[in-house]
């Protein structure tokens, strides 16, 4: 029979980057106001059609404020990629991701990630510039603003995403 491809893609950042906002988005097309704070993991399925390949995106979204601080390897095992969320409005969130992307790479070594400076609907409030944010993560890596409010780039860094997971 037909087996479609699974990919496991982690949400990566600060709280209130806009991590589950973005699936939301993505997986319903709907957008809220609402912060939900729960504990725990969710994850979503969405299709996505790259190339012509089929591929199943398993979207893992930690809930809580704390656990990003510590993302926990069992989190991350069988990640084939991640996103790395900031908000554009909170310059301590780019840090944040910095740094989880070093406790990515301790803990699973290089897989594909994209970065997303998300919120780009406030950018007159924006502490962040796209090409800046370039230039720190030095290794070619993909930089792109989004809004999980407009729907702004929302589709097209799971597509990249799940491009980047099938290369
Ligand atoms: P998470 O903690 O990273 O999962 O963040 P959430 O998805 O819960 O979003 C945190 C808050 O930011 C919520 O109040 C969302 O409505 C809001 N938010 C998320 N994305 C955007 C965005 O692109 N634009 C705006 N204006 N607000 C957003
Ligand atoms: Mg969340």
């Amino acid at each position: 029979g037909i087996t479609m491809v699974k990919k496991k893609i982690c949400m990566l950042g600060s709280f209130a980057v806009g991590k589950t906002s973005l699936i939301q988005k993505f997986v319903t097309g709907i957008f809220s106001e609402k912060y939900f704070t729960t504990i725990g993991v969710k994850i979503d399925k969405k299709t996505v059609v790259t190339d012509g390949n089929q591929v199943e995106l398993l979207l893992w979204d930690i809930y809580g404020e704390d656990k990003f601080q510590k993302v926990e390897s069992s989190y991350l095992r069988g990640s084939s990629g991640y996103l790395l969320v900031i908000d554009g409005t909170r310059k301590e969130t780019l840090d944040v991701a910095l740094q989880l992307k070093e406790r990515v790479e301790e803990s699973i070594g290089n897989i594909p990630f994209i970065v997303i400076i998300n919120k780009n609907d406030l950018k007159d409030d924006w502490e962040i510039d796209l090409d800046s944010v370039r230039k720190l993560f030095v290794d070619k890596a993909i930089v792109i603003e989004s809004s999980a409010k407009t729907g702004e780039n929302v589709e097209k860094v799971f597509e990249i995403i799940a491009k980047k997971v099938l290369e």
